[in-house]
């Protein structure tokens, strides 16, 4: 991977932000992504942060090599403490880290998010901390992507700023609104694989002594499965 072929996963993130826009990619380490936002002119100039010394400096020197200094502003800064008010940032990226990492930087630096029209984001792991942010935040989930590269399935969430208010059912924080909608086959693998592996715990805390804690993780388990087993199946099996 560099800043001229990304990975699939990255390219789709890259898909989703609107032409022309000024981006802020936060969590940006090798800042593969602004660079190419900003060769392929997606991207009229682009942050870059970065909240590690090490990834802060290949960032840097990524940039130098593509020739961008003068469009791609590095900045070592926690979450949203890179944007600046003067920067017009109109997109923010973040992917490749937890949903709830996302949520926190996202909630830290709310005041940040002002001009914002686009967030495009990439979860790893429990995008539904991201869905929770959006409906008490109103920010309505304008498109849902789910994809398989190497083995590792990932989902993205494209949020715009919503006048009304934004609702999920439990189903839908989970699983994702769009996604349910689209039922791929990435998407029934995943939540295939997830139900495999919540069984498989339940099964363990059949042998092991209940607890309250015990008993109340099971109980959650046992009705995401039966959440998932409806969507999928169309029934609590
Ligand atoms: N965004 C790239 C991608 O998707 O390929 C890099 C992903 S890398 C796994 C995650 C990066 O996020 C790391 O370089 C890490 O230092 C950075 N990071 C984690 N928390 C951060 C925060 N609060 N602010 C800025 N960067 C952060």
């Amino acid at each position: 991977m560099n800043a001229q072929q990304l990975s699939t996963r990255l390219m789709r993130v890259a898909a989703h932000v609107p032409e022309g826009s000024v981006v802020a990619d936060i969590g940006s380490d090798h800042a593969y992504l602004p660079c190419y936002l900003v060769l392929n002119k997606k991207a009229q100039r682009a942050v870059a942060g970065e909240v590690v010394k090490g990834p802060y400096e290949s960032a840097r020197s990524q940039v130098r090599q593509e020739q961008l200094e003068d469009r791609i502003e590095v900045r070592l800064a926690s979450g949203l403490d890179a944007v600046y008010a003067e920067d017009g940032v109109t997109a923010v990226t973040i992917a490749g880290i937890g949903g709830p990492l996302i949520r926190s930087i996202l909630e830290a630096g709310a005041e940040r998010l002002k001009g914002v029209e686009r967030l495009v984001l990439q979860p790893n792991v429990h995008a539904k901390a991201i869905r929770e942010w959006a409906e008490a935040n109103s920010w309505t989930l304008s498109e849902e992507e789910i994809l398989k590269e190497n083995d590792k399935i990932y989902e993205i969430l494209v949020l715009e700023p919503s006048e009304k208010p934004v609702r999920f059912s439990p189903s839908e924080l989970l699983m994702g609104p769009e996604l349910i909608k689209q039922f791929s086959g990435v998407f029934q693998e995943k939540w295939d694989r997830e139900c495999a592996q919540w069984k498989r715990i339940v099964q363990a805390m059949e042998s092991t002594v209940e607890t309250a804690e015990i008993i109340g993780k099971k109980q959650e388990l046992l009705e995401k499965i039966k959440l998932v087993e409806e969507v999928l199946h169309g029934e609590g099996t």
